[in-house]
């Protein structure tokens, strides 16, 4: 299985300082977070130990509060 495509660092955990991840939403990332099924981008905390791991959706300019922007 192809691993997700990752675009880069979008920002920091506000939770745990990590850098935050975002992925294009397509098959592969579908594999691993069904939930990212109506987004075009996932972001995830790059700590597997926090609880911002799992991540969220996005549109490209919509982020979660935990995230902070660089
Ligand atoms: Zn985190």
């Amino acid at each position: 299985m192809k691993p997700p495509d990752c675009l880069g660092v979008v920002g920091k955990c506000t939770d745990c300082e990590n850098p935050v991840l975002e992925y294009l939403c397509n098959q592969s990332l579908l594999e691993v977070r069904p939930e990212s099924k109506n987004f075009d981008y996932w972001f995830s905390c790059s700590n597997i130990l926090c609880k911002n791991h799992s991540g969220g959706g996005s549109y490209g300019y919509y982020y979660d509060d935990w995230v902070e922007l660089k």
